[in-house]
């Protein structure tokens, strides 16, 4: 089993598979992309899926593939359903933006893909134009819709930004009336790749509840997975729920049991720590299954306590969530 050194069991992969993305989201890289890495650098599918078998007989048991945008790069599936026949991994679930997703829809589901997330950050054609500058809004809301069909458990997440999308919280809240979905509101980071300047934010978890409280008066607050890392409630009478994620705020480090391997085999111990280990590199060195468990255990045998201190610790510029795979 792997644990860190503040007793927190890992259990949960997020496996970044590729940097590239189909979407420029203002808030996640510049509009005319990233220095994007050669393909050589990024890790294989077979790299990918042995880490994840030597973390599975480790512990971890789920796994979410993310990126950049997951179905952009070339044979995804094959990779995911790889991944998922993994002996010990019980939960597959990806993270997208949800522009193609619709095609791979049947396949996700006779894998037994347990759940996705769809990035959505407004429900308004024009904001979602300006947010993420491309017009993929129809698409996005056809997954959306094929997603509710599917039955597949869907969460949305909308990163909350102050002059951009506030007007799109209600309604976003009140999608959960009709559709047994779960819309988080995530706290904006400052993972922009420097697209952006970042001000510190002022709408974090505690104003985002106080603003549907506004509306809502009687929310209800919902019991929390112990390593969760949203706040959920309901509306009076809604299928679905909602979630605040206070991701910048990180109150919610405590019980933190995520791994994240970058698109690169960079293994980040916390999502605001700079990224400590090449495990690309090292099974390029020829590392063995053995050494590979070992370096693990060093590495989160030095783990930050939280977030805070990871940030202090490192010494790198906030790269984009595209390239830590967020
Ligand atoms: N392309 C996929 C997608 O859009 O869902 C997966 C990768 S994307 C980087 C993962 C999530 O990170 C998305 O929900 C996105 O909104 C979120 N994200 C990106 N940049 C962020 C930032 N600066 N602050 C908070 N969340 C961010």
């Amino acid at each position: 089993m792997l644990y860190d050194n503040h007793g927190r069991q890992l259990r949960y992969l997020r496996l970044g598979v590729t940097e590239r993305c189909n979407l420029r989201c203002f808030y996640c890289m510049p509009e005319e992309g990233l220095n994007f890495s050669h393909r050589s650098q990024i890790l294989s599918f077979e790299e990918m899926e042995r880490l994840t078998r030597i973390l599975a007989e480790m512990g971890i048991n789920k796994v979410r593939i993310t990126g950049g945008e997951p179905f952009v790069r070339k044979n995804i599936m094959e990779l995911i359903e790889n991944i998922s026949a993994i002996e010990g991994i019980d939960s597959v679930n990806i993270t997208t933006n949800g522009t193609s997703l619709i095609e791979h829809l049947p396949k996700l589901k006779a894998i037994g893909i347990d759940a996705i997330n769809l990035s959505l950050d407004c429900l308004d054609k024009e904001r979602f134009l300006k947010i993420t500058r491309r017009d993929e809004y129809d698409q996005v809301m056809n997954s959306f819709q094929a997603l509710m069909d599917s039955g597949i458990t869907t969460k949305i997440n909308m990163v909350v930004m102050e002059e951009h999308n506030l007007e799109d919280i209600i309604p976003m809240c009140e999608l959960t009336l009709q559709h047994k979905v779960n819309v988080r509101f995530i706290e904006e980071m400052p993972f922009n790749g420097g697209g952006k300047k970042f001000t510190p934010i002022t709408w974090n978890a505690r104003q985002i509840l106080a603003h549907i409280q506004g509306h809502y008066p009687n929310v209800e607050k919902l019991t929390d997975a112990e390593s969760s890392t949203s706040l959920n409630y309901q509306l009076p009478n809604a299928k679905g729920s909602f979630g605040i994620i206070p991701a910048y705020t990180r109150t919610i480090c405590h019980s933190c049991d995520r791994i994240r391997l970058t698109p690169k085999g960079e293994l980040k111990t916390c999502l605001y720590d700079g990224g400590s280990f090449s495990f690309r590199d090292f099974m390029r060195a020829g590392a063995t299954d053995e050494e590979i468990r070992n370096q693990f255990r060093t590495l989160f045998s030095n783990r930050a306590k939280d977030g805070f201190e990871a940030q202090q610790k490192s010494s790198n510029p906030f790269e984009s969530m595209a390239t830590i795979g967020g």
